[in-house]
């Protein structure tokens, strides 16, 4: 299955921390990286007072399920020291989110893919129309780049 994953850093060396979490995933014999977006620098959206994130997004090909997939990505997060914050959209050291699992709608206790903030993020949408433009959002029927274009929600702190 073809899956885009939304990756992010805003923690010690973001870049660095990006580069081993696709070191991890690559690593993987289930997960193939087929493209990768360059990396983004945006402003924190949310949350407490934070530095600027790293984001990217990833094109891959698996045969893990849905739910397995988000265990490697929890497995890997914490493989890079990420701490499980009670606080919401607190700094992290990666973050890893299945932005879409090929055509699927899922919606259960523990994933809601597509990935339900897809349109409100600027840093999923920029890199996501530079790797795949033409993706069609399963829910919305609209391309990556209608999207982005059509982004406009200011967000407040
Ligand atoms: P976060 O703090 O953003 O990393 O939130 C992680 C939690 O969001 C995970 O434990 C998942 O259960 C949940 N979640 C729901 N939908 C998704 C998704 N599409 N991708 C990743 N995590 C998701």
């Amino acid at each position: 299955v073809i899956c885009y994953i939304g990756i992010g850093s805003n923690l010690d060396n973001r870049r660095k921390n990006i580069l081993r979490a696709i070191g991890l995933l690559k690593k993987d014999k289930n997960i193939k990286l087929i493209k990768k977006s360059r990396l983004y620098e945006t402003n924190p959206l949310a949350g407490p007072a934070q530095g600027k994130y790293l984001n990217a997004v990833l094109k891959i090909e698996t045969v893990y399920s849905p739910h397995t997939l988000l265990d490697k990505f929890k497995a890997i997060e914490s493989a890079l020291g990420r701490r499980s914050s009670s606080i919401k959209w607190s700094a992290r050291t990666i973050d890893l989110d299945i932005l879409f699992y090929g055509k699927r709608i899922i919606k259960s206790k523990k994933l809601t893919i597509p990935h339900p903030e897809i349109k409100n993020r600027i840093f999923v949408l920029k890199p996501l129309t530079e790797i795949a433009p033409g993706l069609i959002h399963p829910v919305f029927r609209k391309t990556a780049k209608r999207l982005l274009k059509e982004y406009c929600i200011p967000h407040k702190k």
